[in-house]
């Protein structure tokens, strides 16, 4: 990991870095985060002399070997104090940061959708969920539909709010991108999808989308995880939210083990903010409030949680886990208090 002096190297002074690296067969990666740009060397790294070459440069401030299966995640990259926004605002900056919104769009009853979006807005929400294309364990159920992309993109019109949508593939994430949809959601099933997670890095590079990576069921160790994250990182899109929601299930009654105790694993071992999904989680919308304070408690950043106005009405998972709006409120207010009087190691 190469730290300019400056905010940026030059175009000169990058072909001069380039020169060095390609001489033992590196290149170099341009990462821009929000506050300057870092430099990845990509191929095998461990030759001393081109670090020493490099680090000799006038306008290099230093040069990490930073000997950790997710270099660019790491917490001292240099990286450490890139900053992730989603729209305006800077994720668990000032606030705890909330994204909400039904599971699924209902294609056919878009006003549905848009109400439910409006008073997702009133109750204080930051960035607006909404599924258009749907991972679904049933092959015959509803699968999504690419009209839904339409509806969000209105609600993001007439709201203001950044929104999320989830993308499986290739296609998806082109539509998605090409509509400069604020957050690109990688779920459960996808989240050690390694190509796909390249493609999401590479297609978004340099861009100021922001990737929700949700951990799948199946991750084990914060570590497996933290280096799926890695993969969109070092196709140069470091604006990265890692999010919880839940894996195998051990205890009867809930959806999924409510893993947002692995927060403060995540927190010590990156700098990425981590949105807890309470909703997958539990699975269950009267046991949402639990996992969400519970969730702010290990030093969660933000929240993903499932909103619809009128859950009996909704599609997907909001019939069983979809909180109504009022309740949402009230949620983000008792989170806040405990983001004042948070632990945090
Ligand atoms: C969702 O967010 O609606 C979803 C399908 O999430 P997950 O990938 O966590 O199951
Ligand atoms: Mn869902």
């Amino acid at each position: 990991m190469i730290i300019p002096k400056a905010n940026k190297l030059s175009t000169n002074e990058l072909n001069e870095v380039e020169a060095i690296a390609s001489d033992f067969e590196c290149s170099i990666l341009e990462i821009q985060g929000h506050n300057r740009c870092v430099y990845a060397i990509l191929g095998d790294e461990s030759r001393e002399v081109m670090f020493k070459r490099i680090a000799g440069l006038p306008f290099i401030s230093k040069v990490d070997m930073i000997e950790s299966p997710y270099k660019l995640m790491d917490r001292r990259s240099g990286l450490a104090d890139h900053r992730v926004q989603v729209g305006k605002t800077e994720v668990g900056k000032e606030e705890p940061f909330f994204i909400a919104g039904p599971c699924t769009i209902d294609p056919k009853n878009p006003n549905l959708f848009l109400e439910s979006a409006h008073a997702i807005k009133e109750a204080g929400a930051h960035a607006l969920r909404g599924g258009v294309w749907k991972p679904r364990t049933n092959p015959y159920s509803y699968q999504g539909d690419s009209k839904s992309l339409e509806i969000i993109l209105q609600a993001r019109e007439e709201t203001r709010l950044p929104i999320d949508i989830e993308v499986m593939d290739s296609e998806q994430l082109k539509l998605a991108f090409d509509a400069k949809v604020d957050v690109l959601q990688i779920g459960t099933r996808n989240a050690l999808n390694y190509s796909l997670l390249k493609e999401v890095g590479k297609l978004s590079a340099g861009s100021d989308t922001t990737v929700l990576l949700k951990r799948g069921r199946h991750v084990g160790s914060p570590n497996e995880f933290i280096a799926a994250a890695e993969y969109i990182v070092a196709e140069g899109n470091p604006n990265v939210m890692l999010c919880p929601r839940g894996t195998t299930p051990h205890l009867e009654g809930y959806r999924n083990h409510p893993d947002e105790s692995i927060t403060p694993l995540l927190k010590n071992r990156t700098w990425a903010p981590v949105v807890v999904d309470p909703s997958h989680s539990v699975g269950h919308a009267d046991f949402v409030k639990a996992c969400s304070l519970a969730a702010f408690a290990y030093g969660a950043d933000g929240l993903c949680i499932e909103s619809h106005i009128d859950p009996s009405k909704g599609i997907g998972d909001d019939p069983k886990q979809a909180i109504r709006p009022e309740k949402l409120k009230e949620l983000i207010q008792s989170c806040q208090a405990v983001w004042e009087s948070r632990y945090l190691p």
